[in-house]
């Protein structure tokens, strides 16, 4: 770690205790920035970096609300609007019980660079609760999801804050939060939120966009290499939203995945995935991965254990935060893994990280790989501010462009800073330098 930057990593560890994922997350982006301080530094002297690390705003809210049976249920709700320098906040919302603020800041401050390195106008912001969805009726949800809004709409607003999905908040949270909206401000403000349905303002892609980006972004970097997905073993973890369209974009690019996960186990099909049943379970009956071996009783579903220890060419964590540690990146690189790119926010350990880049895979770091979402959120509010709605073909083909763009800069960019094939450095920089230059132009607020 740089020595002028170590003492901020210091303080932000000092100020916000007992938030390690927060702390990851910063240490992450700090032990980067050293280079940059030395070719800008006015950086330095306007604290961009100290100020970077402070959420702009942080709001932290009561949700109640009445199950089922009558019971009063209290949760915690979170919204941290981190920086606005180049958007109105932009971000997710996380329903999962493990939801604290340690796990929305460390999402809302990498969500400041992957969405400049969009290269659409959004800052960067992140919000949810510790609700947990699991084995909630839709009543429940709809309840839950009007009590949210009913405190956090006064922080909203198509040039404010955009809140988009995140795990646990898909479609039909997005419908429930968005009628709420409407209700309580009489406004039908379609870009106040993304990921709306087709029919009341959503875009088309938006619901693939996350996963076909990461494969975008994936082919990008094999084609570096001259090297294509075609005929390549791969693994992917989750089968959530993201984890589902990676599958159905790598099998649609010809290539094999034999495998994928949930928070309860690991399924493996040696014959390849069928994604229409996956479908099926999880977004439609809202089902366990482990069912799937009823429908297809050749494939094999091991409860809890490791993904990461099924031999492929690339693998796709798609699930959560640090689920691939150090010891699964040396298991992936002895089994002849060439390429890792995540789908999900921070999945992969420091030390699994450091593994990947002293072995000079093609390894793509979440702020780059995944921001397909968020880009295609950022298309979302375009059609909705010009009241259109633009073609399949069209939008697919601006999510790539994006994604090849993402590619080209990080890339570029680690070669610059010396550091040829690093994307973390890479994307790190290239997020950092487009906020801390407007940051820098905008003064001190
Ligand atoms: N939750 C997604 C992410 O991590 C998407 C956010 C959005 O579309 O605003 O980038």
């Amino acid at each position: 770690m740089d020595e002028k930057v170590d003492p901020i990593l210091q303080e932000v560890i000092a100020r916000n205790p007992g938030e390690s994922e927060f702390h990851q997350a910063v240490r992450e982006v700090l032990e980067t920035l050293g280079p940059v301080l030395v070719k800008y530094p006015e950086f330095a002297r306007h604290k961009i970096i100290e100020r970077i690390c402070e959420p702009e705003r942080q709001i932290i809210f009561r949700v109640p609300w009445q199950d089922d049976k009558g019971q009063v249920q209290i949760n915690r709700g979170f919204r941290v609007e981190f920086n606005s320098a180049l958007g109105p906040y932009k971000g997710g919302l996380r329903f999962r019980a493990s939801v604290y603020l340690g796990i929305i800041k460390f999402l809302g401050f990498e969500q400041i660079f992957k969405n400049a390195l969009t290269g659409m106008p959004i800052g960067g912001g992140k919000g949810g609760s510790d609700f947990d969805p699991k084995g909630k009726s839709n009543d429940e949800i709809m309840r839950f999801c009007q009590s949210f809004m009913t405190e956090l709409y006064r922080h909203l607003g198509e040039y404010t804050d955009v809140p988009a999905g995140d795990i646990g908040v898909g479609g039909r949270e997005i419908g429930y939060l968005f009628g709420q909206y409407k209700r309580i401000t009489n406004r039908y403000e379609s870009g106040v939120l993304t990921g709306k349905g087709l029919e009341w303002g959503g875009s088309l892609v938006r619901t693939e966009a996350t996963g076909y980006g990461l494969i975008f972004f994936v082919r990008e970097m094999l084609k570096v290499r001259g090297d294509d997905l075609a005929g390549k073993t791969c693994v992917v973890s989750g089968s959530g939203n993201v984890a589902i369209y990676a599958i159905e974009k790598l099998q649609e690019l010809g290539a094999r995945v034999i495998a994928c996960s949930d928070s309860d186990g690991v399924l493996l099909d040696e014959q390849g995935i069928d994604l229409e049943i996956v479908k099926q379970l999880k977004e439609k009956e809202r089902r366990r991965i482990g069912e799937y071996t009823t429908l297809r009783k050749h494939a094999h579903y091991r409860a809890k254990g490791t993904i990461w220890d099924i031999p492929c060419q690339v693998a796709l964590p798609c699930a959560t935060q640090n689920e691939l540690t150090g010891k699964d990146a040396n298991t992936l690189l002895k089994n002849g893994c060439i390429a890792v790119a995540e789908g999900a926010n921070m999945p992969t350990t420091p030390e699994g990280a450091r593994t990947f880049l002293a072995a000079k895979i093609a390894y793509g770091p979440g702020k780059a790989a995944n921001a397909g979402g968020v880009a295609t959120s950022a298309l979302e509010m375009q059609q909705n501010a010009c009241r259109d709605a633009w073609t399949f073909d069209y939008t697919q083909q601006k999510l790539e462009a994006i994604m090849k763009e993402i590619h080209r800069l990080c890339h570029q960019t680690a070669e610059e800073f010396g550091m040829p094939g690093n994307y973390v450095i890479g994307a790190n920089i290239a997020g950092f330098l487009k906020v801390a230059k407007a940051m820098v132009a905008l003064g001190l607020v």
